[in-house]
């Protein structure tokens, strides 16, 4: 995939923060930890992306610190939670819903599948971690 495939735009629920950004794929990651259930009020669906975002109605975008490794941002007016950053930059993630087009998406992963509560299911075939199981493959952190 070119980079002018995975450049995306997309916005929030009022329009008041735009951004465009380039997916690292066309794919989502699924994530049933319990922060992501707080912050979305379900699974947290992501696209990461390379740093190298452009945000416009950047004053209306809160960042809120979610843990000491990790930021997650949303519009202050609508309250559309839109962007996920670590602090030291290692990981960029677009809340999947705010893009403006998902047409060729899939889903990648799901990852925190032990702390995922009983009431739903997915249906795909995508690789399920546990929290052990993420945490080891990305080298650090906890949620
Ligand atoms: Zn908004
Ligand atoms: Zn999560």
């Amino acid at each position: 995939m070119t980079p002018e495939q995975t450049k995306r735009s997309g916005q929030c629920l009022c329009g008041a923060v735009k951004y465009q950004a380039t997916l690292l794929e066309e794919g989502v990651h699924v994530c049933h930890c319990t922060l992501c259930q707080k912050w979305h009020g379900g699974p947290g669906m992501a696209a990461g992306c390379d740093g190298d975002w452009s945000i416009q109605g950047e004053e209306n975008l809160t960042w809120y610190a979610s843990s000491d490794w990790a930021k997650r941002g949303f519009c202050k007016t609508c309250g559309s939670h839109l962007l996920f950053k670590t602090n030291d930059a290692s990981y960029h993630g677009i809340a999947a819903g705010t893009l403006d087009n998902l047409d060729g998406f899939k889903i990648e992963s799901h990852i925190f599948v032990d702390k995922k509560p009983s009431y739903y299911d997915f249906n795909d075939n995508a690789p399920r971690l546990t929290e052990e199981e993420f945490l080891k493959m990305v080298g650090e952190h906890t949620s």
